[in-house]
């Protein structure tokens, strides 16, 4: 399949979500995971009309970045070490992955010194994996003026990866989980906190029936990831 049929199949298995739930397409937003793809990958998807890429390392977007097309957008989805807060300051629109007060603070510190402003999402363990990164839910509640504190840095929302799981009706509950925890932060900031970011290749579906408003995907738009080689420092 080339990517202009996966993009097809991925925007319409998105609004057949939509409609089931009564909810306009525009309201969600499809970010390209082009993470161990190449900037030709980038280059290919922007000809198609996609706008927005994550990408989950900072030495690998280091080098994709530049080499694609101006007008992508650029959030960041995975881990971020504070020592790499600089970086990603200057290359992100978002950073979708703010897992600790720590690293906020730090991303503040980065922001200033760049004279610019980070748009940010929270990443919640809604799930209590101890694999993954993220907020506990209680946690966030308590640290969550904090958060909002940052000047250089704006809350826009709650993002999760789900747990793996073959049938994707078995996650609905953790996307669940995540608008009720935003909601509830909403109300406690008495601000709103518009954006969810919930949902993959293999349940986008689902995410968008709970309210997600991006859904992030690669594999059903660039097929399945080449293995890269990574230099341990990026680890
Ligand atoms: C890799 C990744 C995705 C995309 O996953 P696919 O299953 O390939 O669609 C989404 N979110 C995060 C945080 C990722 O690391």
């Amino acid at each position: 399949m080339s990517l202009a049929e996966n993009l097809a199949a991925v925007r319409t298995r998105m609004a057949r979500a939509c409609a089931r739930v009564g909810r306009d397409p525009a309201t969600v937003t499809l970010v390209a995971v082009s993470k161990n793809h190449p900037a030709s990958a980038v280059t290919e998807a922007v000809a198609l009309g996609v706008t927005v890429f994550g990408e989950n390392r900072i030495q690998e977007a280091r080098a994709k970045i530049p080499a694609s097309p101006a007008k992508a957008r650029w959030h960041f989805i995975g881990h971020l070490q504070s020592n790499k807060a600089r970086d990603a300051a200057a290359l992100f629109e978002m950073i979708e992955s703010v897992d600790s007060l720590g690293l906020a603070a730090e991303l503040q510190k980065q922001a200033e010194k760049q004279a610019r402003t980070l748009k940010i999402l929270v990443e919640v363990n809604v799930a209590g994996e101890a694999s993954k990164f993220g907020w506990n839910p209680d946690r966030l509640l308590a640290e969550l003026n904090a958060l909002n504190a940052f000047p250089r840095l704006e809350l826009h929302g709650l993002m999760t990866v789900a747990p793996y799981a073959t049938d994707a009706e078995k996650v609905r509950p953790v996307f669940r989980k995540l608008r009720e925890l935003r909601d509830r932060c909403a109300a406690d900031l008495g601000a709103p906190l518009p954006v969810l970011s919930m949902g993959m290749s293999g349940d986008l579906e689902v995410a968008i029936e709970e309210g997600a408003t991006i859904v992030r995907v690669g594999t059903a738009l660039f097929g399945p990831r080449p293995r890269i080689q990574r230099e341990a420092a990026d680890e």
